[in-house]
């Protein structure tokens, strides 16, 4: 691709950025930031803040329905019957598996 800024155009090809210049681009930009929210926003602007690795999502194994809530005691089933509370999961009726999810949601 072609640059028709002339400006830009009149830098010429750039070299490849080392790990040790972004390194130094981080320090400077460092130095000039007044917080660590500053900083941020100015590397990520750079594109000079290296992105965390997406961590694999670790996903508990699923419990299988005991027939009672491990928290309220209520008889749980899949399908719901008469007297008896839908299986939610994690060995929890619905309610208090929505709870769980709700709680384990809620930033700390
Ligand atoms: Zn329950």
């Amino acid at each position: 691709m072609s640059e028709t800024n002339p400006i830009v155009a009149g830098v010429g090809e750039l070299a490849p950025v080392s790990d040790e210049d972004i390194a130094r681009a981080q320090l400077t930009v460092a130095r000039h930031a007044r917080d660590a929210g500053e900083l941020r926003e100015l590397l990520d602007m750079l594109g000079l803040r290296e992105q965390p690795a997406p961590q694999p999502v670790s996903k508990p194994a699923p419990i299988p329905n005991t027939g009672r809530c491990r928290d309220c005691g209520v008889p749980t089933a899949h399908k719901r019957a008469p007297g008896i509370a839908r299986y939610g999961g994690r060995g929890r009726c619905q309610m208090h598996y929505m709870r769980l999810i709700r709680a384990e949601r809620t930033p700390q």
